[in-house]
């Protein structure tokens, strides 16, 4: 027998106190069958990455296997979902199994979403389709590989049983990775019962599993939610500079380690569009690109509310710490976004101009719907005239003439710079991408998967993804946008 299968668990979570979390075993499937195993996420973990494509790597992938040391359990949380508090959540078709140490010392979250029901499912059924399960893979990792702070898709299995929706549907499982599952809801949940023995319990596992540093501030709340409004800022000005929509900021969506969560809804726009929305549940336009920046603000300041009690013993001095603390963050965030759009356009110094440079390349994009992903990489190419054009997307995309002032002024702007023109290149291409997960492929590659148990798009599409920043003709299909009638005005959450 191979010993080194699965990795040591050393189970923090469950050694909070008992009402964070319900003891859950995973309800059995009857037939579960291999998706895909992601190797490198594996080997990092500790697991053995053949042995999760076994028949026996299966088992635990599907929730028939429980491995040596897991303690599985679901979590509480409450929430604010578009706005409507909801007091009560929680884990309703996840398990959490534990969590191991990776190779780099750092701890993770093993989790399986769609593994049937918990104590949290009111009348859910604690599954998942196979859809949503294909749909976050892709997403998440493609995230990863964008440098976004994200959860992680270890591996994926079908069920073999239905799941009932609208119509009958095939189930999976995802084995989701995260640094924890703790979300600003896990806050809500204690705050709103005024359980204050739980909330410092809380308080004092995020600091020590999350920020560290803030243990030995003068007030170690405080300095928690600093951090966590920190990491927000620079979270959100990623997904910005990548045209990503995540279509379900409710506060039980925002873990508070600032790794993206939740890929329900959510959608990376192609012509750019600044009113961008997805979901189909999203009426108002509430979770609309340009409005992110500002639901992050009101999610901190959720937060904050919730650890009022925690921040001081006087209700006063608590609410203007509190209120300090999240005050910050339009300009935290401005400044991290500045810096993104100036890196994508090439920029390393700053001028006072670059952010109208910023704002007039967005505007006519927004006129032309021009797409948002191949216009900057059309610039990277377009930052070296002397380079071979072999891996350019000018087969692909072209500026229309509308933009050559804008273009003008872009080459004179990038002329004051220090960098040599190969070198902004290259860093241009290292970190605007040529692929995506386009919606209209991931839709092509589920309807395939779903209707005909074909999940060779799903695997193309994951294998392209897995080099963003890498164009050749070759894999010029998987970079195209949508044709007119490709394009996927909605999304669904994965219900
Ligand atoms: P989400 O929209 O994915 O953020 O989920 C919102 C809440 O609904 C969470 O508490 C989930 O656990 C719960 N939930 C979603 N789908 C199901 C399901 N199929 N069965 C039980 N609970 C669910
Ligand atoms: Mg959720």
């Amino acid at each position: 027998m191979n010993l080194k299968t699965t990795p040591i668990f050393d189970n923090s979570y469950a050694r909070l106190p008992q009402q964070f979390y319900s003891c859950q075993l995973p309800e059995a499937v009857s037939a579960p069958g291999l998706i895909r195993v992601n190797h490198a996420l594996a080997g990092y973990l500790g697991f053995d990455p053949h042995w999760l494509e076994s028949a026996a790597g299966v088992e635990l992938i599907a929730g028939n296997y429980i491995p040596t040391g897991a303690q599985p359990l679901a979590t509480a949380y409450a929430g604010h979902q578009f706005g409507g508090w909801n007091p009560q959540m929680g884990d309703g078709r996840a398990v959490l199994l534990g969590e191991v140490i990776a190779t780099d010392g750092k701890r993770h979250d093993i989790q399986l979403k769609g593994s049937g029901r918990t104590a949290w499912s009111r009348n859910g059924d604690g599954r998942s389709p196979l859809g949503p399960v294909l749909r976050e893979y892709i997403v998440s990792e493609a995230m990863a590989v964008l440098a976004v702070p994200t959860t992680r898709a270890l591996a994926a299995a079908t069920s073999g049983e239905w799941v009932r929706r609208e119509e009958r549907l095939p189930g999976a499982v995802l084995v989701r990775v995260a640094r924890s599952h703790i979300r600003i809801g896990t806050f809500q949940y204690f705050a709103s019962r005024q359980d204050h023995g739980a909330l410092r319990a809380l308080v004092e596992h995020v600091i020590q599993r999350h920020y560290p540093g803030a243990a030995q501030a003068e007030n170690p709340v405080r300095a928690m939610l600093d951090g966590i409004v920190a990491r927000q800022a620079t979270l959100i000005a990623r997904w910005q500079s990548l045209g990503f929509v995540h279509g379900v900021m409710n506060t039980d969506n925002i873990l508070v380690s600032g790794e993206t969560i939740d890929y329900g809804p959510c959608a990376f726009m192609d012509a750019f569009d600044a009113a961008a929305v997805f979901s189909s549940i999203d009426q108002s336009g509430r979770y609309a690109y340009r409005n992110q920046p500002h639901i992050a603000h009101w999610n901190l300041s959720m937060l904050a509310q919730a650890l009022l009690p925690m921040l001081h013993e006087d209700h006063d001095q608590a609410i203007s710490t509190g209120q300090a603390a999240i005050d910050v963050f339009p300009d935290l965030y401005m400044a991290a976004y500045q810096q993104e759009m100036r890196r994508k356009l090439g920029l390393t110094t700053e001028q006072k101009d670059d952010n109208a440079l910023i704002q007039d390349l967005l505007e006519l994009m927004q006129e032309h719907q021009t797409d948002f992903t191949l216009a900057f990489r059309r610039l990277s190419d377009l930052a070296d005239p002397e380079n071979s054009t072999a891996n350019h997307v000018s087969s692909i995309f072209e500026f229309p003439a509308a933009f050559n002032p804008w273009l003008e002024h872009w080459r004179s702007r990038t002329g004051s710079e220090p960098q040599p023109a190969k070198a902004r290149q290259l860093a241009m291409y290292s970190i605007n991408p040529a692929f995506i997960p386009r919606n209209h492929l991931l839709e092509e590659a589920i309807a395939a998967a779903v209707s005909r148990q074909d999940f060779s798009d799903f695997h193309a599409l994951a294998d392209v993804l897995a080099r963003p920043f890498e164009f050749d003709a070759e894999r010029q299909r998987h970079a195209l946008p949508p044709r007119p009638e490709q394009i996927v005005r909605q999304t669904f959450c994965g219900t």
